[in-house]
């Protein structure tokens, strides 16, 4: 039953990757965990979750909630009742 929480991890080491904290060459390990792609330094223990496809769906994001102010900000004006109460 604890095999689940045991499983072998596919580590495949990046050639020519450079570790940020050590600078050193090679040591970088690239591994799945879940859905989530990480990389590992073997020499120094630094881990790093690598994020594919990240930055477009954050622009898309960016994009999608500005336009979705400028609808805003159109529908209160429109809602706006005229002030000529008197
Ligand atoms: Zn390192």
């Amino acid at each position: 039953m604890s095999d689940e929480f045991e499983k072998p991890v596919k580590r495949r080491f990046i050639a020519g990757a450079v570790c940020p904290r050590c600078s050193e060459m090679d040591k970088i390990v690239n591994y799945k965990l879940g859905d989530k792609n990480y990389r590992e330094c073997v020499a120094c223990g630094f881990k790093d979750e690598i994020r594919l496809q990240a930055s477009p769906r954050e622009l898309d994001t960016r994009v999608n909630q500005t336009a979705d102010r400028e609808v805003e900000e159109t529908a209160v004006k429109i809602l706006l009742p005229p002030n000529d109460k008197k």
